[in-house]
């Protein structure tokens, strides 16, 4: 079928005031660029029938469709439905915002009082206080409250979620394999409920201009997927990654990587095998070459939690069946044997954050053509504590510019739900390393706006490629870092399909 986006304008162009462009459409392949003056050729009577369905952009700048690279679809789209603590800047004034949420609900008579608050997002590094129980039993009484960190490491209750759990703890603070049992145990949702959530923020991330993402999410994709594409969720072009303890089941399937799953409209593409070789900064457990300050004993520099011969073992066996591999790697020395690894196998593949990476090891990183999978967001989430933890190394922390200098290929992600899944934070991110009005990070590794985009984006627009497009109200190329932040998305298309319009 044909479509046309009439009185587009192409970001940057410079002394064509008041022109445009026309783009035809056909079976979501751009077919035809025509440069038109301010009145429209198309706006002639009787060319109507040649355009097929008609959307006029009304000058609006067109670009690429964006990708999120990194999501944890599943997760996000569960956190979402949580009550956000993002904002709390000590433990106290989470509990405030707690009180303040059971007021409003309360005022709305929106669940019983004894209904569970979820929470999730708050960050205590920096909080002057520490979180307790007897903080929100103040607030709370019989209402259960579970209050997630945004790394999911650390659960903060209150007595009566205590209660409802069956645990005594004298703080409220639960941290690893105990929070992980609760996060289990509030994430007994029925698929129909997921699925509903997760087709909500589908139309959030169209909303951003998203037309694709890689999905992490640790479980068997391939079905979740097929049934929400099937179900009418056909708004995002989904890869999705497979775990090692699916890798047989992967493998038994003929899953290769890049191979599109049938019934899905062309939708739904095999993505890579995940494996998570570390551990992370928040936790002090990324893999590093120097020890953490305050730390001693086997862990002081960080957690490998695959060996190297059993990683590069999963590597060979997954590119034996045609499967890529995407190698989550966070300190320096685990991206070191992350690559040793790739140069081993000689498979393809990323490496997934790469946060913390020598400079001879970007080069190796080009040079063995694996993709930097990286969340610039994180870099202005973590810029204190890799000032203190990675106190010695920070000019090596996310450095984006010398990874474009060496030429490795650069893609973008949010790893929602870490950061919001909403790629121009990570643009914006990228081209200022700064957030909320603070002085930029390291500024020897900010890039481009036009470099930002292209590792956000999957296609070009060209004739001859995919209609993935997003349209603006502003020109990107001229936009401030504080403007890309929040930049207006007024239409999205996925090979020419509208799966958002604001027009
Ligand atoms: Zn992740």
């Amino acid at each position: 079928m044909r479509r046309t986006l009439l009185n587009a304008r192409i970001p940057g162009e410079r002394g064509l005031i008041g022109s445009g462009v026309n783009v035809v459409i056909d079976d979501g392949i751009i077919t035809d660029i025509e440069f038109v003056g301010q009145t429209s050729a198309f706006a002639l009577p009787g060319r109507e029938a040649d355009q097929g369905e008609v959307i006029d952009l009304g000058g609006r700048y067109l670009i690429p469709g964006l990708w999120d690279n990194h999501v944890h679809f599943g997760q996000w789209a569960l956190m979402r439905q949580r009550l956000d603590m993002s904002r709390a800047e000590s433990a106290d004034h989470a509990a405030a915002i707690v009180a303040e949420h059971l007021m409003l609900r309360s005022v709305n008579h929106d669940g019983a009082i004894t209904d569970p608050v979820v929470g999730f997002g708050w960050r205590g590094s920096f909080w002057d206080d520490v979180p307790h129980k007897d903080l929100l039993d103040r607030y709370t009484g019989k209402t259960p409250i579970y209050l997630f960190s945004v790394d999911l490491h650390t659960v903060w209750l209150n007595s009566a979620a205590l209660a409802e759990q069956g645990h005594s703890s004298s703080t409220g603070v639960l941290v690893e394999e105990d929070c992980y049992a609760i996060e289990k145990s509030l994430q007994q949702v029925d698929d129909e409920t997921l699925d509903a959530w997760v087709h909500d923020a589908a139309r959030k991330a169209a909303a951003r201009g998203v037309v694709g993402i890689v999905d992490f999410e640790l479980a068997w994709n391939a079905e979740a997927w097929r049934r929400r594409i099937r179900n009418g969720n056909d708004l995002l072009r989904v890869e999705f990654a497979v775990y090692p303890e699916h890798l047989d089941r992967a493998i038994d399937s003929g899953l290769r990587t890049g191979d599109t799953i049938a019934s899905t409209e062309g939708l739904l593409r095999v993505g890579p095998l995940k494996v998570i070789s570390d551990g992370s900064l928040g936790s002090k457990t990324a893999y590093c070459s120097h020890v953490y300050p305050g730390l001693s004993g086997p862990h002081a520099k960080g957690i490998l939690n695959v060996a190297p011969k059993e990683l590069r073992a999963l590597m060979r066996r997954a590119n034996e069946h045609g499967l890529d591999s995407a190698i989550h790697a966070i300190g320096d020395e685990a991206n070191s044997l992350a690559l040793d690894a790739f140069e081993a196998v000689g498979c393809d593949g990323s490496i997934e954050h790469a946060q913390l990476i020598r400079r001879e090891d970007i080069e190796r990183m080009a040079v063995l053509d694996i993709v930097a999978s990286v969340q610039p967001e994180h870099a202005m989430d973590d810029r204190d504590v890799v000032d203190r933890e990675w106190a010695e190394q920070s000019g090596d922390a996310f450095p984006l510019a010398l990874m474009l200098d060496a030429d490795v290929d650069v893609r973008f992600g949010s790893d929602a739900p870490v950061s919001p899944l909403d790629p121009w934070q990570a643009i914006a991110a990228a081209v200022s390393r700064s957030r909320d009005g603070r002085e930029p990070w390291h500024p020897e590794h900010v890039i481009g706006v036009e470099a930002a985009l292209e590792a956000s984006a999957r296609t070009r627009f060209a004739v001859g490629e995919p209609a993935d497009l997003v349209a603006l109200d502003i020109d990107p190329l001229r936009a401030s870092a504080e403007e890309l932040r929040v930049m207006k998305v007024a239409a999205t298309f996925v090979g020419g399909r509208p799966t958002h319009l604001a027009l």
